[in-house]
Formats: C-alpha cells, sequence, structure tokens
C-alpha cells in the first residue's frame, strides 16, 4: 500500500471517505472495548436521543506529516479533556482520555496512506464524535451512546497565501451566558448556520458574536477565537463574563507562544467593541485555519479597519502564525508534550 493517489493541493475541505474508522459504544453503564471498522454508516433507532434532543458533541484535530516524514498531531491531550468536558455538560458518559489518544493512534496509523505528504499544505482532519443512540421519548439523558473518529483529508487552508477577510458583527447570539457556548456541542453550530448564510449573502467572510446579555463586548466567531494586537504590540485576547467562548487549543497555544516563545505581553481581559477600533491587528483561530487575518470588522454599515489593511497578515499576527505553525511542522522547537507521534 502506498499513498493515495490524491491532488493534494485542491481537495478543499469536504467529506471524503477514507478507509477505516474508530468505533466505541456505550451500554449498561460502561463502554466496550472499540475497534477500528470499515463502516462508515450509522444504523441506529429513530427514536434515538441525538436525533431529539441533541445530545451530541464533537472535537477536531489534524495528523499531518513533518519535514523528517513523521505522522504527528498536535496536542491531542487537550481535545481529549474538552471532550470530556463537553460530555459532562451534556449529560453524556466520558471517553477516558487515554482511550481517546489511543483511539486517535489507531485510526490515523489505519489510514496512514490517507495523510497528505510534507509540503503539501494539506492535512488529516480527525473528526471524533460522540452521540447518544439510546431511545428517548421523555426529556431526559438517554443511556446508550456511541463515540466514533473518522479522518479526511482536508487541502491547504489558504492557497497562494493568507488573504485577510472582512467580518460583521452579528445581530445574533451564538451562545446564551453560561449555555453551553464554552463546549464543542453540535447544538451550538445549528443555530449558527442561519446567521452564516446571511453574512455569507451579504457579503461577510464571518460573524463576530458579541456577548449576549448587554451585546457591548466581543466573544469569538461561529467557530474560531479571536485575537487582536493593541498599539503597544501587546496581545489582547477577549474573555467572556458569561463563560460562553469555546476554549481553543490553537488560543491557548499561540497566548503561550506569544508569552514563552516571542517575549510578547499578553492580555486576556474583557474587550468591548467599542476600543476595537484602537487595535492595530486583529485574527481568528481555530485548528482548521491556524490564524485568519481580518482586515475589517463590519458593524451595522461603519466599517472598523485594521492598520493591516486588506493585503496580508499583520506583521504580529504573521510571527505568531509562523512560529506557531513552525512548533507544528518541527521546524521551531516545540514545547513538551505538544506534538505527538503516530507510531
Ligand atoms: C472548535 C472551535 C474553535 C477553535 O478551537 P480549536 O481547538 O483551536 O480548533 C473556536 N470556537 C468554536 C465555537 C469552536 O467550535
Amino acid at each position: 500500500m502506498g499513498k493515495k493517489e490524491l491532488d493534494w493541493a485542491n481537495i478543499g475541505f469536504s467529506y471524503i471517505k477514507t478507509d477505516y474508522r474508530y468505533v466505541s459504544n456505550y451500554k449498561d453503564g460502561k463502554w466496550d472495548d472499540g475497534e477500528i471498522t470499515t463502516d462508515a454508516n450509522i444504523v441506529m433507532s429513530e427514536d434515538a436521543g441525538v436525533l431529539h434532543y441533541a445530545q451530541e458533541c464533537f472535537e477536531g484535530l489534524k495528523a499531518y506529516t513533518t519535514e523528517d516524514g513523521k505522522i504527528v498531531t498536535f496536542r491531542p491531550d487537550l481535545n481529549a479533556k474538552r471532550m470530556v468536558d463537553s460530555a459532562a455538560r451534556l449529560e453524556m458518559p466520558q471517553f477516558p482520555e487515554d482511550r481517546f489518544i489511543d483511539a486517535v493512534e489507531k485510526v490515523v496509523k489505519a489510514n496512514q496512506d490517507w495523510v497528505p505528504p510534507f509540503g503539501s499544505g494539506a492535512t488529516l482532519y480527525i473528526r471524533p464524535v460522540m452521540f447518544a443512540t439510546g431511545n428517548v421519548i421523555g426529556v431526559k439523558p438517554a443511556d446508550e451512546y456511541q463515540f466514533r473518529i473518522f479522518v479526511t483529508p482536508v487541502g491547504p487552508y489558504f492557497k497562494g497565501g493568507a488573504k485577510p477577510i472582512v467580518v460583521k458583527i452579528s445581530d445574533f447570539d451564538r451562545a446564551a451566558p453560561h449555555g453551553t457556548g464554552n463546549i464543542k456541542a453540535g447544538l451550538n453550530y445549528a443555530m449558527s448556520l442561519h446567521a452564516i448564510v446571511t453574512a455569507h449573502e451579504e457579503g461577510f467572510a464571518e460573524n463576530v458574536y458579541l456577548d449576549a446579555a448587554t451585546r457591548t463586548y466581543i466573544e469569538e466567531t461561529g467557530g474560531a477565537n479571536i485575537i487582536f494586537v493593541d498599539e503597544n504590540g501587546t496581545l489582547v485576547v477577549p474573555k467572556s463574563h458569561s463563560d460562553s467562548i469555546l476554549p481553543s487549543i490553537t488560543r491557548r497555544s499561540i497566548v503561550y507562544v506569544a508569552e514563552n516563545i516571542l517575549g510578547m505581553k499578553v492580555e486576556e481581559r474583557y474587550v468591548k467593541l467599542e476600543e476595537v477600533s484602537s487595535f492595530k491587528e486583529m485574527g481568528l483561530c481555530g485548528t482548521a485555519a491556524v490564524i485568519s487575518p481580518v482586515g475589517k470588522i463590519n458593524d451595522h454599515g461603519k466599517e472598523i479597519c485594521f492598520a493591516s489593511g486588506m493585503d496580508e497578515m499583520g506583521p504580529t499576527i504573521k510571527k505568531l502564525y509562523e512560529t506557531l505553525t513552525g512548533i507544528q511542522m518541527g521546524k521551531v522547537e516545540a514545547p513538551a508534550g505538544w506534538i505527538h507521534e503516530i507510531k
């Protein structure tokens, strides 16, 4: 078996069915041993809890090939922990963190011919998902679940360089105060779809959501955390009064890189929409793009333009982006435990 014959640079970001997936089922109060299977379909009852009361959470991470030919993933322990937190909030059983890592290793290894080669810019996207398969009709947690991990190769996020995007301040809310905004649950995305389709129709790449209670503080976008650089070169990272920002692993890694590798000052604090016009640079961070530069925010017709402009990434965000992707690709020495080799 050799690498699959794919045009790696042009596969885009959509589902391509690969050969193997990992499945473990929860029944009678415990997870079974789990196995690698070729069956990409799921058969479940019409009364499964996930279909009615949206008991589902997921994760997203990537495997890729480093320059010296190793297949690695980036901080999968944090995905394992975050999925435990998501499951707890949704009254789902927790999939043990060590078993999560073991399952990631097994499914990536089984599909190693699908891991894009170094230099292609493409990666193998890994999607762990957990959902209620048990029957429920009255509203309550189900008693049976499935944990599954499948993988799909995805193309480079930025083809021909990262171009700044334009985002809008949304009139919709992403997450209620003290609701489920801080966990990775599909339900948060279901309610963001109308908002993102509307934003796209209006010509914007993303929605910036404000805090739902007062609509004065910056929270995040539909699927990425936000970072700013202020006029002193400080990295400013929005915090939520109501715990409704998803704890992005990319954002936490950027904060660490800024403080400990680049020697930058970092402020994690509440950020008012009205102060954003004083900032110099803005970026969106998440696993898929690492950092997407933002050139402009449209606030109900009023434009907030960042000094970095619409042609390229601002200099500070570029430095963060290059350092973090350098760590991921093995060009910059990684902090202990960040790079997890699949052997
Ligand atoms: C997944 C996600 C992010 C990004 O998290 P990463 O761990 O960096 O990929 C940000 N915001 C939301 C709402 C998300 O679901």
